[in-house]
């Protein structure tokens, strides 16, 4: 049986953190897969990199350029001295992104196509180190691309995965390798078209990498290692007191990691929840902490709400208007627009009167959003059948979760109760059928005080809290 382990961005940095990295890779028993994301930082430097190209500043992209390939060198050199082979490779992977750059800067145009294959270069200079790294450590280690493997459709900067020729492919090029003892040491992030043109997976998705090879290697184990002890019940660095979470089911993770909890990307459950695979987030720093197990079902532990998230960065929608109620097909021809604009949506809530409609989008898509609402509502506006689009901005969504609150009564009232204790004024709110997730909108002024507000209520003592009998007799 293999086990894949994902080091983040943190987790292979620095020499100290490639030094852990590696002593866990070698501890670890049995076949092993490694999954690596670019040094933290990077992913973001050289989007930067790419854009100030773009807006015809070719020395400062090539100064990002200079700079990171020289900490990548210096990775290299302390973690295998010596490497002349990984050592060249490097090299011409940095001037491979160099070259992209210089002809971003020629064209004045970064096209999504173009900042992918620049940003891969820092997933790909990763692999090279860690595999490096691994071989002075006494390991058969060996960088491979995922472009080899992940293959995807061509929606750069957020390409899906074709999920059954990635599985083949992942067998046929890791099979060999783990049946010959080797460590493969794969680029998270990033994918490739049929054709071989460089994609990635969406920001955070090396996650994602980690869980599909997990699946398609039908591996014991996707061990996600990071920088803090598990998934936390909320955010640490906006709650002091958040606690690591010994275990959340799939469905906790998803809506968590959907609703901002960075620690895990949403879209990485869903590979390991269809094979049945264990995903464990680790602290690399701390690799002796339990850290947190994401299982098929619910562990009752007497939580209520398990842990509290919150995404800033967007801007609520309104359309408003008597005449809306009672009408079929209006909220079809609402959401009809977001998908033609290609926005997606965040949250949805609609009063029972059914005099409006509000959603929450990205903030940076609500004046086209509103406008082409505008456009396609112009008959209804000049009736006043609808009386106006808002756009309120910026807002951030605050959500509460855990399987806990299924069928336990009065956890609304508790979370209203903390926030209206804090001063918090909620604009909308939203609860999915699933009965686990409260979602709430706040300007984004108040969303840490929010989140503060309805992790102490819960997290403070949450076994002493009485739960209602309905949550414990259908466990
Ligand atoms: P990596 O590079 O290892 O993938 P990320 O930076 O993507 O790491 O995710 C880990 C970070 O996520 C943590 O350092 C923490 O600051 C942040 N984070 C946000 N919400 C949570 C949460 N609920 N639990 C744990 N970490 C969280
Ligand atoms: N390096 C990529 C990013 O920063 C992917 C990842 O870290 O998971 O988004
Ligand atoms: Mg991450």
């Amino acid at each position: 049986m293999s086990v894949v382990l994902k080091f983040g961005g943190t987790s292979v940095a620095t020499t100290d953190a490639i030094e852990r990295a590696c002593r866990i890779v070698c501890d670890a028993p049995g076949e092993r897969v490694v999954v690596v994301s670019a040094t933290a930082g990077t992913t973001s430097a050289l989007i930067a990199a790419a854009r100030t190209a773009a807006a015809g500043d070719p020395v400062g992209a090539e100064s990002v350029m200079t700079r990171l390939a020289s900490a990548h060198d210096e990775l290299l050199r302390k973690a295998a001295r010596g490497d002349e082979d990984s050592a060249a490779a490097l090299n011409d992977l940095a001037q491979r992104a160099k070259a992209l750059v210089r002809s971003v800067a020629i064209l004045h145009e970064c096209t999504p196509r173009s900042q992918d294959a620049i940003v891969a270069y820092g997933e790909l200079a990763s692999s090279v180190i860690v595999a490096a790294a691994l071989r002075a450590h006494g390991l058969e280690a060996e960088a491979v691309p995922a472009t080899r493997i992940v293959v995807t459709d061509d929606a750069f900067g957020n390409a899906a995965p074709a999920f059954e020729e990635a599985y083949a492919r992942a067998r046929s090029v890791l099979g060999p390798l783990l049946a010959g003892q080797r460590v493969p040491v794969v680029t998270g992030f990033i994918g490739a078209t049929r054709e071989g043109v460089t994609t990635t997976l969406g920001r955070g998705a090396s996650d994602y990498t980690a869980a599909i090879l997990a699946a398609a290697l039908g591996a014991s184990e996707c061990l996600i290692y990071t920088d803090v002890s598990g998934v936390m019940s909320a955010d640490p660095r906006m709650v002091e007191g958040a606690r690591p979470l010994a275990q959340l089911s799939y469905s906790e993770a998803a809506e968590m990691s959907y609703f901002g909890a960075k620690v895990l990307h949403p879209r990485a459950v869903l590979p390991a929840v269809e094979a049945g695979i264990a995903v464990r987030i680790l602290n690399t720093f701390a690799p002796l902490e339990p850290g947190t197990t994401i299982t098929a079902r619910a562990i009752p532990d007497g939580s209520v709400v398990k842990a509290t998230t919150s995404l800033g960065g967007l801007a609520l929608v309104t359309v408003q208007g008597a005449g809306m109620s009672g009408v079929p097909g209006f909220a079809a021809r609402v959401f009809d627009t977001t998908a033609a604009e290609q926005v997606s949506v965040l949250m949805i809530s609609q009063s029972s009167s059914e005099n409006s409609i509000c959603f929450v989008v990205p903030a940076n898509t609500g004046d086209r959003l509103k406008a082409a609402l505008e456009r396609m509502l112009a008959k209804e506006l000049a009736h006043h059948d609808v009386e106006r689009v808002t756009v309120e901005r910026p807002i951030a969504v605050v959500a509460a979760v855990g399987e806990g609150m299924r069928g336990t009564p009065g956890v609304a009232a508790r979370i209203f109760g903390a926030l209206g204790r804090a001063g918090v004024n909620v604009i909308a709110i939203a609860q999915g059928s699933s009965e686990f997730n409260i979602s709430l909108c706040v300007t984004e002024a108040e969303q840490v005080t929010a989140v503060r507000a309805i992790h102490d209520e819960f997290q403070d003592a949450p076994t002493t809290r009485p739960t209602a009998p309905r949550a414990t007799a259908a466990r």
